[in-house]
């Protein structure tokens, strides 16, 4: 079957990544789809399709679990992310790391720019990377601007865990992994992570492992 009836290319991948059900494979480090870049959204799926697709991103991010996905996380190069985190954390943990509940989002087009110049400095992973985390200095508040699902505009400001999460999202639309801006000593295994560095913040780890948290 041809493109036809004014579908678009972007509407045809994803029906055909929708027809199978349940939540979709999500593709990992070393796909070309994680480094090009997304393409701005601008209608290409209709909104029954934006809202199958919407709905099929969170199903993923629950499932995997996580705590967003960005859709070049599951080979759609649309800029669109989801986010969700309900922070099941003991308090020490909420407080020093600003993990603080995240209800779900969809962020479309989205784009961040630092507030001040305070920076924190956190294990993360990413669902595109299974199996390690590692620290990376990231921007301790940002104004995010772009729109929802619905094309309402979005001009919000995220701090704490929030907002190392929608950059860690909008980085991949724009072709970046966490692992480019990471301190390469920090790189832990999952195991290594349980066993070692759960505690609240890095400051351990950066001690045992020899990397600086500035
Ligand atoms: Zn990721």
């Amino acid at each position: 079957m041809g493109i036809g009836a004014g579908r678009t290319p972007f509407a045809e991948q994803v029906e055909s990544l929708l027809s199978a059900g349940g939540p979709l494979p999500i593709v990992a480090a070393g796909d070309p789809v994680l480094r090009q870049g997304a393409e701005p959204f601008d209608g290409q799926l209709e909104p029954a399709l934006l809202a199958r697709f919407v709905e099929t991103l969170r199903l993923t991010m629950r499932a995997a679990p996580g705590v967003g996905l960005a859709a070049v996380q599951v080979g759609v190069a649309l800029r669109i992310a989801v986010i969700e985190d309900p922070a099941p954390v003991p308090d020490e943990v909420r407080e020093a790391r600003g993990r603080v509940p995240q209800p779900f989002r969809v962020l479309v087009n989205p784009v961040y720019e630092p507030v001040g110049d305070a920076r924190a400095a956190f294990f993360e992973g990413c669902l595109s990377v299974p199996g390690w985390q590692a620290v990376v200095s990231r921007h301790a508040a940002v104004r995010l601007t772009g729109a929802d699902e619905h094309g309402r505009a979005l001009d919000e400001e995220f701090r704490g865990w929030p907002a190392r999460i929608v950059q860690h999202e909008t980085d991949h639309l724009d072709g970046t992994l966490y692992l480019d801006s990471a301190e390469p000593r920090s790189l832990s295994s999952n195991r290594a992570m349980t066993e070692r560095w759960g505690q609240p913040t890095p400051d351990r780890a950066a001690e045992a492992l020899g990397f600086s948290l500035d």
